[in-house]
């Protein structure tokens, strides 16, 4: 039996550099889906009755509550997670610079 040899992964050329998180958000907030914008009554999954949902996360399997704190908390594994549609109160998100940076 030989030993695998394990090929090194092609980069190709014209791959850019990973967005940075911010950018990563700037373009989520521009995919939201309207129909998920919570309601009063919509409350986080992870305080349960105590907080107003921020953010809803669709999924196959179902949808995610969660309230602003946890949104900030949880953003950078949720976006990087399959989740099918979203909408995002830009609010939650006073801890990033969402400006569009200005055109030069
Ligand atoms: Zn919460």
């Amino acid at each position: 039996m030989s030993t695998p040899v394990i090929e090194p992964i092609a980069v190709p050329a014209d791959v850019q550099a990973p967005a940075s998180f911010t950018e990563l958000v700037r373009t989520a907030l521009t995919g939201q889906s309207e129909d998920l914008r919570p309601d009063l009554n919509d409350r986080c999954d992870q305080c349960g009755p105590a907080s107003a949902a921020a953010a809803v996360f669709g999924y196959a399997s179902g949808e995610l509550m969660l309230c602003a704190h946890h949104t900030r908390q949880h953003l950078p594994a949720i976006l990087a997670s399959r989740m099918l549609s979203w909408w995002i109160d830009p609010e939650a998100l006073w801890h990033l610079d969402l400006e569009e940076p200005a055109a030069t």
